[in-house]
């Protein structure tokens, strides 16, 4: 099955059997301003080729390295993959080269489809054959409206979108997002957009394609993002909780959005990850054991029979509820799986 794995014998770390590591970066590598504890040392000791993979649309490769570097990362802006990247790489694939395309975001998404050699225009008046729209703090209504102009004029304008993200979180509070932006432009038009970053595919393609790996580990703190793209692309994920995304929502994930990896901090990608013992009696109760975790499972009913350590009762939930075959709602969970041991 698909999901937490059990392995035998020797018990081995997450990095086993990878080719490289793509890391988010907030809620992974930093939050606000800071360095997450752990997260800088931890990927310096990695010896596998390493991408940094953001939606933020905003900046561009090297000023997301110069600030990955401040924390003591050692990286090259080669090595920072932004969805303006994901969303021209779609775009050349979709539309003839020297193509005029109108732009709405930042400096990250400008360089990206310059760089590509399209021809940039603000305007709808220049009958561009796409739409590019992404994340900037200083997008406003009338950039909106002219994306809307040039959308509404031939239905057959492209229309890409860097991210979906809904919400970004900054210093004061949680703003509106580009997935929050691009809405306001579907309002206008009543089409939808193609969207490139996580959790689409095309950001983890173009990491690997760059990187020439094909057996990466995807480590983020987000499951709708994160780990759902990595899931998509075909590649192992694990979730650290250093971020967005608890307990809770681990183990209400669908099946679509499950880790292979649950983990407290970015450490235990060195650290054995620990066995997931499963067992089944003839009352059909089903046991999950992980460390000296452990759940059981009978019909919808899910309870813990011992704690152990926090993080192993959350590894032991989860693959007790995911092999239930059954929907969170429609379970009875101990609470004290995702209140805390
Ligand atoms: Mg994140």
């Amino acid at each position: 099955m698909r999901g937490l794995k059990r392995s035998s014998g020797k018990r081995l770390s997450p990095l086993a059997g990878k080719d490289s590591v793509f890391f988010d970066l907030d809620g992974v590598i930093y939050r606000g301003p800071d360095a997450i504890d752990f997260a800088v040392e931890s990927i310096n000791q990695i010896s596998l080729p390493v991408a940094y993979l953001t939606n933020n649309a905003s900046r561009t490769p090297e000023q997301v390295a110069h600030q990955l570097a401040g924390y003591g990362l050692q990286l090259r802006p080669e090595d920072v993959v932004t969805s303006p990247q994901a969303a021209t790489t779609l775009l050349a694939s979709m539309i003839p080269a020297a193509s005029t395309v109108l732009v709405v975001g930042g400096e990250g998404l400008l360089q990206e489809v310059s760089q590509a050699g399209f021809v940039i225009t603000d305007s709808a008046d220049d009958e561009p054959v796409a739409v590019v729209q992404g994340f900037s703090p200083e997008v406003g209504w009338s950039q909106l409206a002219e994306a809307s102009f040039a959308l509404q004029r031939d239905p057959s304008v492209l229309w890409l979108a860097t991210n979906t993200d809904w919400t970004i979180p900054v210093q004061r509070g949680v703003a509106p997002g580009n997935g929050a932006l691009v809405s306001a432009v579907h309002l206008a038009v009543g089409r939808l957009a193609t969207f490139a970053g996580k959790p689409e595919r095309a950001m983890f393609d173009v990491a690997a394609d760059r990187l020439q790996v094909s057996a990466p580990l995807m480590v983020g703190d987000r499951l709708d993002t994160d780990i759902k793209g990595a899931r998509a692309a075909g590649m192992s994920s694990a979730v650290v909780l250093t971020g967005i995304d608890q307990a809770k929502q681990i183990l209400a994930a669908g099946d679509d959005q499950r880790p292979d990896y649950i983990l407290d901090d970015l450490r235990q990608l060195h650290q054995p990850y620990p066995d997931i013992v499963r067992s089944v009696d003839a009352d059909e109760v089903h046991t999950v054991e992980v460390g000296k975790a452990v759940v059981r499972r009978k019909g919808h009913v899910v309870r813990v029979a011992r704690a152990g350590e926090a993080i192993d009762l959350l590894r032991a939930g989860a693959a007790c509820i995911y092999d239930s075959g059954l929907k969170i709602f429609g379970l009875d969970v101990d609470p004290q799986l995702y209140e805390g041991a």
